[in-house]
């Protein structure tokens, strides 16, 4: 049957880092909206240039145009077994709409917590290889070479809605548009509440277990 494993979290909490390593260990594709939306943008596509306005300003890209380019990306043959979903859905019209598309498919949702303080210190701090998008942190593990990506030696750089303002932007949308998520699927009973905060090993090793439906 075919398994989605989605994300949710504020901004910062480690999705993408996270999504990374589990999309490795599960042998499923991590499929990151954001990480789309730059590849158009990076581009110039229509879709990057409709999207790029929201995204400097730390909004939400409309609805409509998010669940487009997800369902054409996730209708590709590597996504057939399953897949894992970074960034998406940010809204409950978008995790409704993945509902619909999900019928008889198995789903799961893990949710990383992490207080507000620790999420604007990580963000701003962030350093995004061009590449293979790995994440640097300037503090927390920085990278050997200054600009350069451990993984891979691609360049690395800072995102433009990573700056200050921007993320308490980001933030306060998280608080208003994408926090009711979790309670949509709290209510299918498909949710696991995990604590974001600890070393990055320690919370890969829970959001294993619980992808695995261990210790439930
Ligand atoms: P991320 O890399 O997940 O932090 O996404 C970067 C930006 O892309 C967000 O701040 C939004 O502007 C846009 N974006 C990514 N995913 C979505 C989504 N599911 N719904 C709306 N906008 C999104």
């Amino acid at each position: 049957m075919q398994t989605v494993l989605i994300l949710l979290g504020p901004p910062g909490a480690g999705k993408g880092t996270q999504a990374a390593r589990l999309a490795s260990a599960l042998s499923s594709p991590h499929v990151s909206t954001g990480d789309l939306f730059r590849e158009n943008l990076g581009k110039g596509t229509e879709l990057g240039k409709k999207a790029k306005q929201y995204m400097e300003s730390g909004q939400l890209v409309p609805d409509a145009l998010v669940i487009d380019m997800l369902f054409d990306r996730v209708a590709k043959s590597d996504c057939a077994q399953g897949y894992l979903l970074d960034g998406f859905p940010r809204t409950v019209a978008q995790a409704q709409a993945l509902d619909t598309r999900l019928q008889g498919s198995k789903v799961r949702a893990l949710n990383l917590a992490v207080a507000d303080a620790t999420l604007v210190e990580r963000l701003t701090g962030r350093w995004t290889c061009k590449a293979c998008n790995h994440i640097h942190h300037e503090r927390f593990s920085p990278p050997r070479q200054s600009g350069r990506c451990d993984k891979c030696g691609g360049e690395l750089f800072q995102r433009n809605d990573d700056t200050h303002a921007v993320v308490e932007k980001r933030l306060s949308v998280y608080r208003e548009q994408t926090k009711p998520v979790e309670a949509h699927y709290r209510a299918q009973g498909v949710l696991s509440d995990l604590d974001g905060s600890r070393a990055p090993d320690e919370v890969f090793k829970a959001m294993l277990a619980a992808a695995r439906g261990e210790g439930r």
